[in-house]
């Protein structure tokens, strides 16, 4: 496979790039001390059209396939700024694009490309049920012109910053269903109207600075025609756009990287102790090479299960294997880049250990690596199911 990429994807990257020029250290920082949210940082890019990406030229957007988006979130990361204050945006805007209704799309395709309406948080996970999807609770009855949703979400990132929430409930009991996957729905919930009418956000401070919260709906009205798609086939809706959200977290993770990689071997070329730099001991030098090579094949799968997934072809088994590989190389990126900085990869006027926390998530987050080990024992390998 060819890594060379088009001249306007390179275009697109210098711009990114450029863009994140403006946001240093520095703004991540106070940001990070203040658990404060992006918002200027969300604004440019929203401005530049990068987020609007994904969105057809017909409501808007730029049209680009999702090998770009994934060249943008990679920019983002590599000049160390973080995507995941705004990445959810260009993935779970799928869900309205391949099952929302023409009215839908010409709601909110449209003010979402234009940076007037924000559609970043997605809520699927629920503190009893955890990577369980198809337990979760949270649950809508249908009355008439609405539904009425009851029920908790934990770890929504970004409610508070965003206008419009994809939510999945459960609109028939697991109970009631011959299979499991069946009775789930996905709705669009308008957060302007609905906070303060039955819909409350209580942030959770965490490990980084991600803006993510735990929403609670009791009685909650949300208008019928704010359905995806029909009502019960909500799971499989969410599972299409999966893949696109493993291939771009994967892409993010590549530029975490790729960032680290950047710091750790300019540190190691300049650090001078015991009269020599530090990166002229193999102890230093083979574990950042070591770890170059494994960015470097993970990059290769990201960008497989990115071109599989632009030309229509079934990508399960390259987006969960891209995005696992390349949380792996992140993460031994970021655990290296400490370990060649010593005591000041500790110190936060460096960054690395912001960028390390944040990096951690990704194994974790939006799908834990074990669940990825079980879908390619099963799925691909064709072993039991473990669980
Ligand atoms: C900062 C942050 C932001 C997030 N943002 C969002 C968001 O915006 N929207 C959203 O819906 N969710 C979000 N999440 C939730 C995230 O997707 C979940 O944390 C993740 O899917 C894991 O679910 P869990 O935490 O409930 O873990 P659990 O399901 O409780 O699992 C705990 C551990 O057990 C392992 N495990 C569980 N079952 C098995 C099994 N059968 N075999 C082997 N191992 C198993 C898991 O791999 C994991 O390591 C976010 C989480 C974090 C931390």
């Amino acid at each position: 496979m060819m890594l060379e990429e088009p001249s306007e994807v390179v275009e697109i990257r210098e711009s990114v790039a450029r863009l994140c020029g403006s946001f240093p250290g520095e703004y991540w920082r106070k940001l990070d001390r203040e658990g404060a949210y992006p918002s200027e940082f969300v604004t440019a890019l929203t401005e530049a059209g990068f987020l609007s990406a994904l969105i057809p030229e017909d409501y808007g957007g730029a049209g680009l396939p999702l090998s770009t988006a994934a060249a943008i979130l990679e920019e983002i990361q590599k000049a160390g700024c973080n995507g995941g204050a705004c990445h959810a945006q260009m993935y779970i805007m799928g869900a309205l694009l391949r099952h929302g209704n023409e009215d839908q799309k010409q709601r909110y395709l449209p003010g979402i490309a234009a940076g007037d309406l924000r559609m970043q948080a997605f809520g699927v996970t629920e503190p009893t049920s955890g990577t369980d999807t198809t337990s979760i609770k949270t649950f809508a009855r249908r009355e008439g012109s609405h539904y009425v949703i009851n029920g908790q979400k934990v770890w929504t990132s970004r409610a508070e910053h965003s206008d419009l929430m994809l939510l999945l409930a459960r609109t028939t009991p697991k109970s009631d269903v011959g299979k499991k996957t069946d009775g789930i729905s996905v709705f669009i919930v308008d957060m302007r109207e609905a906070i303060g009418n039955g819909l409350t956000i209580k942030p959770i401070r965490a490990m980084m600075n991600h803006a993510t919260t735990e929403v609670f709906f009791d009685d909650l009205k949300v208008p019928a025609e704010n359905l995806i798609g029909e009502e019960g086939k909500g799971f499989k809706y969410i599972l299409s756009g999966m893949n696109a959200e493993r291939i771009l977290i994967g892409a993010e993770c590549i530029g975490d990287a790729k960032w680290f990689i950047d710091k750790m071997t300019g540190y190691a070329r300049e650090r001078v102790v015991f009269g020599r730099p530090i990166g002229a001991n193999q102890g230093i030098q083979f574990p950042i090479a070591e770890v170059y090579a494994q960015m470097r094949a993970a990059e290769l799968m990201v960008r497989q299960a990115a071109a599989l997934f632009d030309a229509g072809e079934n990508c399960g088994a390259e987006a969960n294997m891209a995005k696992m590989l390349a949380a792996e190389a992140s993460w031994k990126a970021a655990d290296t880049c400490i370990q060649t900085f010593g005591g000041f990869g500790f110190a936060e006027e460096y960054d690395v250990e912001r960028k390390f926390r944040e990096a951690r998530l990704y194994r974790v987050a939006p799908i834990s690596t074990n669940l990825i080990l079980s879908f390619i024992g099963e799925h691909v390998l064709g072993m039991p199911k473990s669980y």
